[in-house]
C-alpha cells in the first residue's frame, strides 16, 4: 500500500485519532466519508479538519455518514478504525478481520522510519511512557511519545527523531495488523474494559497482539498473561516483583531484574539502590525495572536512565501525593480507574503502615470488585464511596459509607480523620512532604472509571484537590 491517492476510504468513528486519520488521507489524497455513530455536522468537521466549509469534493473530503447496522462499508477501498469503535458494531464485525480494514496504526507504520518502542498492560503504560520520554531524552536522544496518550500516533510523522515510544490501548492493538516494534512490553494484566471486550480472555488476548508486533520482548515473569506461548526466543529480559517465576532453561538466557528491600537489581547487581528514591513505591519500581530492561534491549547504557529514574516526578493523579496535615496525608490517585490499580495503592499504603480511608467508586465497567475485599478488609480503615456501581462495594468492607458526590466523600473522610486525630488543629500543614509521622490516609483510588460524573479523571482528581483543601483549611 504505497499510496492511498484517490482511493475510497471510509473513517470510522470522529474522535481525535478519527480526525487525524482523515486530516492525514485527505493530505495524502485520498477520498474520505467520515462515519460516525452519532450525527455530525459536517461544517464543524470540515473546520476541525482545518478545511474551508466552502471546500468543493475535489478535496477528498466526501460527506459525513450516520454509522448504523445499514451502513455498507464493504463497498470502500480501505476502512480505517477508530479505537473507540466498537468492531463488534453489527457494520463492522462482518469485514473486521479484512486485510483493508486497518487502524491509525496500520498507517501509521507504512510511513515511519524511526525506530518505536511499544508499551502496554492494565496499569503503568503512562507512567512508563513518561519515564522513557525522560531517560531517553536525559540521554541526549531525540524522543517522541505518543499515541494512546498524548498526541496521536499519524501526527508524530514527519518529525526527526531517535526513537519513538507509544502507549498501546488494547482497543488499539484489537484492530491493528502491522505494527513493527523493537521492543514491545505488557506489564501487568488484572481486569479492565470488560463491558467493551465481553471477557477478561477477550482482553488479554487483544494485548498479547503486542508480541507478534515486537521483535524482542520484556515480560512481567509473574504474571503469565504477559509472556507469550509461541515466541518466547523474543524474551530479551523479565521484570519480577520478586525472584524470576520463568522455567529455569529460559532465566538463563535472558536478563532478570527484580527487586528487593536494597533495590532494584538486574542479575543480582544492584543497579538503583531504594533509599536513593523519594518513596520507593513498589509498583512503581516494577515500572522502573521495565524502563531499564527496555534500555537494555535497545542497548543503551543504563547508569544514565538509573540517574534520571531517581530524579523522577511522578505524573498527576496517579498515586499524587496533595499534602499533609499533622498526621493526615491526601493522596490523588484518580487515574486508578480499575481493581489493579487500587491495588497497587492500597499495597503502598499498606506498606507504609497508613490507617486508609478510602474513597472509591464510579463506573466499574463490569469488572468484578471482590478482588478488593481481602486487601480492603486486612489494611483500610473505612471507605466512602459514591458514583453509578457505589453499591458494589457495600459489602467488601465493614465499614462503607455511601455519599452522593466526591465533595462529601472528603469531607467525611476528614470528620472521620479527625476524630482519630483529636488534637489537630487548623493551619497545621506541614511544609515538607516527608512528615515524620503519618497515620491516617486519605486515598482517593476509585477502582472505577469517572464518566459517570466527570468529564474525565483529571476532572475527578482535581475536584478531590480542591475538596482536600478546602477541607483541611
Ligand atoms: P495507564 O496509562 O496504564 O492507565 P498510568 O501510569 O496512567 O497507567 O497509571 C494508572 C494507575 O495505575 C494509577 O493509579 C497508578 O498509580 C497505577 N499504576 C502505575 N503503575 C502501576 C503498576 N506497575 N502496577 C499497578 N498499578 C500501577
Amino acid at each position: 500500500r504505497s499510496s492511498y491517492r484517490d482511493a475510497s476510504i471510509a473513517v470510522v468513528g470522529m474522535g481525535v485519532t478519527g480526525r487525524s486519520c482523515a486530516r492525514f488521507l485527505l493530505s495524502l489524497g485520498a477520498n474520505v466519508h467520515a462515519f460516525d455513530k452519532h450525527p455530525i455536522d459536517a461544517n464543524m468537521l470540515k473546520a476541525q479538519l482545518n478545511m474551508a466549509p466552502s471546500s468543493a469534493p475535489d478535496t477528498g473530503f466526501l460527506g459525513t455518514y450516520l454509522l448504523d447496522e445499514h451502513s455498507r462499508l464493504e463497498e470502500y477501498d480501505y476502512v480505517v478504525l477508530s479505537p473507540g469503535v466498537n468492531p463488534n458494531h453489527p457494520a463492522i464485525a462482518p469485514i473486521r478481520y479484512c486485510a483493508n480494514v486497518l487502524s491509525d496504526l496500520d498507517i501509521f507504520a507504512q510511513y515511519n522510519r524511526v525506530p518505536c518502542i511499544g508499551v502496554t498492560g492494565s496499569n503503568g503504560k503512562s507512567t512508563v511512557v513518561d519515564m522513557l520520554d525522560k531517560t531517553l531524552s536525559a540521554a541526549g536522544h531525540k524522543v517522541l511519545v505518543g499515541g494512546n496518550f498524548g498526541t496521536g500516533a499519524l501526527d508524530l510523522l514527519g518529525q526527526q527523531a531517535d526513537y519513538i515510544v507509544l502507549e498501546l490501548s488494547s482497543f488499539q492493538l484489537e484492530i491493528t495488523q502491522a505494527l513493527p516494534l523493537k521492543v514491545g512490553c505488557i506489564l501487568n494484566i488484572t481486569e479492565d474494559h470488560i463491558d467493551r471486550h465481553q471477557s477478561f480472555a477477550n482482553y488479554t488476548k487483544a494485548k498479547q497482539r503486542i508480541f507478534a508486533h515486537s521483535a524482542k520482548l520484556v515480560v512481567n515473569s509473574g504474571d503469565a498473561h504477559t509472556i507469550p506461548h509461541d515466541e518466547l526466543s523474543k524474551v530479551t529480559c523479565s521484570v519480577a516483583l520478586n525472584e524470576c517465576e520463568l522455567p529455569h532453561s529460559l532465566c538463563a538466557n535472558i536478563s532478570a531484574y527484580r527487586q528487593d528491600s536494597q533495590g532494584i537489581k538486574r542479575n543480582d547487581e544492584l543497579l538503583l539502590a531504594s533509599d536513593e528514591l523519594p518513596l520507593a513505591l513498589e509498583h512503581l519500581m516494577m515500572n522502573m525495572q521495565f524502563v531499564l530492561a527496555i534500555h537494555e534491549c535497545l542497548a543503551l547504557p543504563l547508569q544514565p536512565a538509573v540517574q534520571s529514574l531517581i530524579r523522577y516526578k511522578g505524573l498527576a493523579h496517579r498515586f499524587e501525593w496533595i499534602g499533609n496535615w499533622r498526621n493526615i496525608v491526601a493522596i490523588n490517585d484518580s487515574k486508578a480507574t480499575n481493581t489493579g490499580a487500587c491495588i497497587a495503592a492500597l499495597n503502598c499504603a499498606r506498606r507504609l503502615n497508613w490507617r486508609t480511608i478510602l474513597i472509591a467508586g464510579g463506573d466499574a465497567k463490569g469488572s468484578d470488585l471482590s478482588v478488593l475485599e481481602p486487601l480492603m478488609r486486612q489494611s483500610v480503615f473505612a471507605v466512602i464511596v459514591f458514583g453509578k456501581d457505589a453499591a458494589k462495594f457495600l459489602n467488601l468492607h465493614d465499614d462503607v459509607y455511601q455519599v452522593a458526590s466526591i465533595e462529601q466523600a472528603v469531607a467525611l473522610a476528614f470528620k472521620l480523620a479527625f476524630e482519630l486525630e483529636p488534637n489537630l488543629g487548623a493551619n497545621d500543614q506541614q511544609a515538607s512532604a516527608q512528615a515524620p509521622a503519618l497515620q491516617t490516609a486519605i486515598l482517593l483510588s476509585p477502582a472505577c472509571a469517572s464518566i459517570d460524573m466527570f468529564a474525565n479523571y483529571q476532572e475527578r482528581g482535581e475536584r478531590f484537590k480542591q475538596a482536600v483543601m478546602r477541607a483541611a483549611a
